[in-house]
């Protein structure tokens, strides 16, 4: 059965947590080693596991790709971090969606917001495709959602909120509401802002999905994804497929991006922090056409911060405009010191990239443009380092990527 024909059944809640956020991220699922006392899970690596006769396991475990102990309890973790009855792991986020758009029947159709991540666009486009499965990009998804839905083909939407690289929000309860009514599941990417900031299911998402590479492991070291709902029919056809596929995580690599997501809540709030402080610092510059950021008041959908994040946070994740083009943008992300040039985010350390050369050189320029990623942009993900000296350090760095050409042309003499 492919995902869709059963509609949505509106499945049972996953029951309130009775701890909150930071308890949750360091306790569930790590339970103490019941034969040690280990208060830290070993790394169980087995891929095999013993039974006592012939189709008796010995535990709950049988083959490593089914499942494990390690990944059964970040899924665990993930679940409670997102308010699923469910959630299951992926081998990176990119298997993650290619693992939902395979549960769909040939002949399907999906409505995903333009702006999407760009492995998101090239496997709609170049892999869906292939088995039958059609995919429309809407650039204003709350306002065209109910003409692009096509009677008994469109099984999906697919939402990413914030957007990338540009930060702009959709409503997801205006778009479940609609989607609902016509029996179509509604999947949002929660890569951007992790579960901390932002939990789709609660606001009428149905199967929310992770980079777990990005905020929920963020040191940068961990390649993963992860999927988490409340519906047991998805339950049963996305763990069929995970086992099917074999697009899994390893032991280890849940291990680590356990540990990482046990840290999730001080991280997220200290890269949100600072992610204020370098918007407010962009926003006052006169180096700076234009300042991306959901946490600021003048974010034109800034209501919607209000309404989905906690607290009203903005996320670690924001995009500028700087003044001198993409030498300037190239200039920028070459004169900062604490911030790397590279591309990826939600690690501790600050990043920053130049989208229209870099992640997202692969679309055409009006079409880049169109959606607001013009080659002056400059994508930047705040880290947990300090607030001053990245604020100190944006400053320095906008002042030698506008200014400095002109002054070092005028000593050298030369153009
Ligand atoms: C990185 C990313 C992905 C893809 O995840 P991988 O783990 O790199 O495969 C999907 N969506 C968003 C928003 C991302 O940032």
């Amino acid at each position: 059965m492919a995902l869709g024909e059963h509609s949505i059944e509106t499945p049972p809640r996953a029951p309130s947590p009775v701890h909150r956020f930071g308890t949750l991220a360091v306790h569930a699922g790590s339970p103490h080693d019941p034969v040690t006392g280990a208060v830290i899970e070993p790394i169980s690596l087995s891929t095999t596991f013993a039974q006592s006769s012939v189709g008796k396991p010995v535990g709950l475990y049988e083959y490593t790709r089914s499942s494990n102990p390690n990944r059964d309890n970040f899924e665990a973790a993930i679940a409670a971090l997102e308010h699923a009855r469910y959630a299951l792991a992926f081998s990176s986020g990119s298997a993650t969606t290619a693992t939902i758009l395979q549960s769909l029947a040939a002949g399907s159709h999906v409505v995903s917001i333009s702006d999407v991540y760009g492995g998101t666009h090239r496997y709609f486009t170049k892999v869906a495709a292939a088995h039958g499965v059609h995919v429309t990009f809407s650039p204003s998804i709350e306002i065209e959602i109910s003409e692009l839905i096509r009677p008994d083909e469109t099984k999906l939407i697919w939402i990413e909120t914030p957007s990338n690289p540009t930060l702009s929000l959709v409503d997801i309860r205006a778009v479940a509401s609609v989607a609902h009514q016509h029996g179509i599941m509604v999947v949002v990417d929660n890569t951007f802002l992790s579960p901390y900031v932002q939990n789709p299911l609660d606001h009428g998402a149905d199967i929310v999905v992770h980079s777990v590479t990005k905020y929920i492991n963020g040191h940068s070291d961990v390649l993963m994804g992860a999927a988490a709902f409340n519906s047991p029919t998805l339950y049963d056809r996305l763990s069929f497929l995970q086992n099917a596929i074999g697009a899994v995580p390893s032991a280890f690599d849940c291990w680590l991006a356990h540990r990482g997501l046990k840290t999730l809540h001080l991280r997220a709030r200290e890269a949100s922090a600072n992610a204020a402080v370098v918007a407010q610092t962009l926003k006052a510059s006169a180096h700076v056409i234009a300042v991306n950021y959901p946490g600021l008041a003048s974010h034109p959908q800034h209501a919607v911060t209000l309404k989905q994040h906690r607290n009203g946070m903005g996320g670690g994740m924001l995009s500028f405009r700087i003044r001198g083009g993409q030498g300037a943008a190239e200039r920028f992300c070459q004169a900062t010191k604490i911030f790397t040039l590279a591309e990826s985010l939600g690690g501790v350390e600050s990043l920053v990239e130049v989208p229209g050369s870099m992640t997202h050189a692969g679309i055409p320029r009006e079409q880049r443009e169109a959606a607001g990623v013009f080659d002056d942009l400059v994508r930047v993900s705040c880290g947990i380092e300090d607030g001053e000296d990245l604020r100190k350090d944006v400053l320095q760095a906008l002042e030698k990527a506008v200014v400095g050409p002109k002054i070092s042309n005028g000593v050298n003499g030369s153009v």
